[in-house]
């Protein structure tokens, strides 16, 4: 097989050293070249996001200059239609055949797993690689769908990340880090204070970004 192609997918709205150092923490962990950040052009799951894909976008590829190892792809933004990973992932399958293909997911998103679009799917496409997100705890509270998966799937053995193409689940220990984009967008909103709070929560020249297009002032009835 061919190296592993990484993906973590999220809203980004606006990215943030949780999902950056999470990014770089798994590609080290595992001795990945890189992994690729995914923003959603129009996810499934939520309200829009508050910020314009364009800006998201714009933010992501300013914190990557930060992280030599960890790459923009844009392509859930420039696909029309919704922001489905099934797709995404069998995109990645055409264009690399002959590599592993890895999800990364922080554990509140692994819970929400049996709501994603054809979600039992992603398991003949990729290995899921989750990680540990301060506020839910990983092996409980699993609808009982996912806990099946979970039994049957859940592997120790890293070495079946790279020597087989998908369907294991592989759980990756890293530095907690209680960071959340809903947590910074009130901030945002909550002037001089909230703006001080949020330092050192997302890379200088993000923030530089939101404070130059004035991005999370407005609570987002109000935008
Ligand atoms: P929100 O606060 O609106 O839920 P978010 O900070 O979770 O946003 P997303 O874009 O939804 O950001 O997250 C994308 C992915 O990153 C998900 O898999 C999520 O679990 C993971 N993630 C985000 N923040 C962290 C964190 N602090 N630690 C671990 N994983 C995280």
């Amino acid at each position: 097989m061919s190296a592993p192609i990484a993906i973590l997918g999220g809203t980004f709205d606006p990215v943030h050293y949780g999902h950056l150092r999470f990014a770089d923490d798994v590609r080290r962990a595992l001795g990945l070249a890189e992994v690729r950040l995914v923003p959603a052009g129009d996810p499934p799951h939520r309200g829009g996001p508050q910020a314009s894909a364009a800006h998201r976008l714009a933010m992501l590829r300013w914190a990557v200059t930060q992280f030599p190892g960890l790459a923009v792809d844009a392509r859930e933004i420039e696909r029309a239609g919704k922001s489905y990973t099934v797709l995404t992932l069998e995109e990645l399958r055409r264009e690399h055949p002959d590599s592993p293909l890895l999800l990364l997911v922080g554990a509140d998103a692994f819970h929400d797993l049996p709501t994603w679009h054809r979600w039992r799917d992603l398991f003949d496409l990729a290995h899921v690689v989750v990680v540990p997100r301060p506020g839910t705890a990983l092996a409980q509270d699993m609808a009982p769908e996912l806990a099946a998966e979970w039994n049957a799937r859940r592997r120790s053995d890293r070495n079946l990340l790279f020597s087989t193409p998908a369907g294991v689940i592989f759980e990756q220990p890293i530095e907690p880090r209680p960071i959340s984009a809903t947590a910074i967008r009130a901030s945002l909103t909550n002037d001089k204070a909230g703006r001080a709070a949020v330092i050192g929560l997302l890379p200088p020249a993000v923030l530089a970004y939101i404070d130059q297009h004035d991005l999370y002032s407005n609570p987002p009835d109000a935008t």
